[in-house]
């Protein structure tokens, strides 16, 4: 994404365009791969070398609850995040940390219409993403992340 499209975004979410949410998330766009807020510090860090990591943090919830981003469960305890806001699963590589988006229509409506099927009593789906896990077979390079 370049500046016009990221401040486009930003504007078309109602969110007021600051220098630091650009850069915030244009980091968020060239990392992919589900970065902490850490890693978004790291990718900052030549252009904002003093921006706080509790400032990164709140311009990742405030991205969040515009709908921009989404937070991504990992075992670890801190959080992951994920631009892409289409329905997908989560691929995760236990040996290089990897997590790799997983978009597959027809395992959605399999599973939808599995739980239509099989109700769980007392209980609404209102969406469900799986995480599969395991490792990458033959090559260890990461895969590349475009969807
Ligand atoms: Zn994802």
């Amino acid at each position: 994404m370049n500046y016009d499209e990221l401040t486009k975004l930003l504007s078309e979410k109602g969110l007021k365009v600051t220098p630091q949410r650009v850069a915030v998330l244009e980091a968020l766009y060239e990392i992919m791969n589900h970065p902490s807020a850490e890693e978004v510090r790291q990718k900052l860090h030549s252009r904002f070398p003093s921006i706080a990591i509790g400032t990164i943090y709140n311009i990742l919830d405030t991205f969040c609850e515009h709908g921009i981003i989404r937070k991504v469960k990992t075992d670890s305890d801190f959080v992951r995040y994920d631009v892409d806001m289409e329905k997908h699963h989560h691929i995760y590589c236990e040996s290089c940390n990897h997590i790799e988006n997983y978009h597959d229509p027809e395992l959605d409506e399999l599973l939808k219409a599995y739980f239509d099927r099989k109700q769980i009593p007392h209980f609404q789906i209102k969406e469900f993403s799986l995480q599969i896990i395991g490792n990458y077979k033959a090559t260890h390079d990461k895969p590349n992340q475009n969807k």
